[in-house]
């Protein structure tokens, strides 16, 4: 989960620098940080469900609101299939 978090944090610093600092930038750069972050966030937001068992899922603690974000997160701003899509076609 740490390295799944940081590798995302990695991706999405260096798009965010990359396309600050060229002209015109490049959307495939931000889609692949958004695809990436979105399912990195969902994957570790899932395991810690499954850490916490059937806490994970109750209301009163955190872990089942940043569940549902994540997965909310596929979708907004674009779902994630479809961004894909339109990131090959910038390639
Ligand atoms: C929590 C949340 C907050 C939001 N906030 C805002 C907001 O503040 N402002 C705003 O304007 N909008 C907002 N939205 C809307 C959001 O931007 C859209 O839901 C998002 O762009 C996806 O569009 P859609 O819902 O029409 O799904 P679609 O694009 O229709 O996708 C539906 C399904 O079809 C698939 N799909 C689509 N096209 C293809 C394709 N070509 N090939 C294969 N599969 C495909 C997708 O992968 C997905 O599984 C929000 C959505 C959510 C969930």
């Amino acid at each position: 989960m740490f390295q799944k978090v940081e590798a995302a944090r990695a991706l999405s610093r260096a798009a965010l620098i990359y396309n600050l600092n060229n002209t015109p930038p490049l959307t495939h750069y931000s889609i692949a940080s958004k695809v990436f972050c979105t399912q990195t966030a969902f994957e570790v937001a899932n395991d810690a469900v499954q850490i916490l068992g059937g806490i994970g899922l109750s209301k009163e603690y955190p872990v089942e609101k940043i569940f549902r974000d994540a997965r909310a997160a596929l979708i907004e701003d674009g779902a994630n299939d479809s961004l894909m899509i339109t990131g090959a076609h910038c390639l």
